[in-house]
């Protein structure tokens, strides 16, 4: 794990595979926003998890999770009794179920869009699963402490359709 100064970030070594619309895409890294990027009907949630995945062509698709403010995410526990203080400082990724950090409701938004950090490249396959998970305010913070609230501005939707659907090709990945 890793503190780029914009997020921690967990880089991932073999990790899973997801097929979007018959395309494979790696699990690369995942790292984490507070307050959430997305809003749901105009609500913002206490924090965001992005797992992003890249095909062999080098196309980007992300799966957010999105995380309400209330009970501990227990999922998330082994990785906040490490986090990288510093941009310096790297830790080893801590044994944990990833499955575990996702909602039991695999139903999600789908939309192209684009990286939310510099550079903001377009063309990314976006998967928002639409039940949250839970977090505690304690682990907001703890993360808000490292990294600033580091949620981009609101973009327009402009013509992005944005489509629901399962997310039943991750289910059989488990
Ligand atoms: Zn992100």
């Amino acid at each position: 794990m890793v503190n780029n100064g914009h997020t921690i970030q967990a880089d991932v070594a073999n990790g899973g595979v997801i097929e979007v619309d018959g395309v494979p895409y790696t699990l690369v890294q995942f790292h984490f926003h507070a307050p959430s990027e997305h809003t749901v009907g105009g609500k913002r949630f206490a924090m965001e998890t992005h797992f992003v995945h890249k095909s062999a062509k080098g196309e980007l698709a992300v799966i957010g999770v999105l995380h309400e403010a209330g009970d501990a995410n227990e999922a998330l526990a082994p990785l906040w009794s490490a986090l990288p203080n510093t941009t310096e400082e790297k830790k080893p990724l801590a044994k944990f179920d990833l499955a575990s950090v996702l909602p039991a409701d695999r139903s999600m938004y789908r939309y192209a869009g684009s990286l939310t950090t510099p550079p903001c490249t377009e063309g990314v396959r976006w998967q928002l699963l639409q039940s949250p998970t839970s977090v505690s305010d304690a682990q907001v913070k703890a993360l808000n402490a490292i990294i600033k609230p580091n949620a981009r501005p609101i973009q327009p939707q402009k013509a992005r359709d944005v489509l629901k659907e399962a997310l039943a090709k991750l289910t059989a990945n488990r």
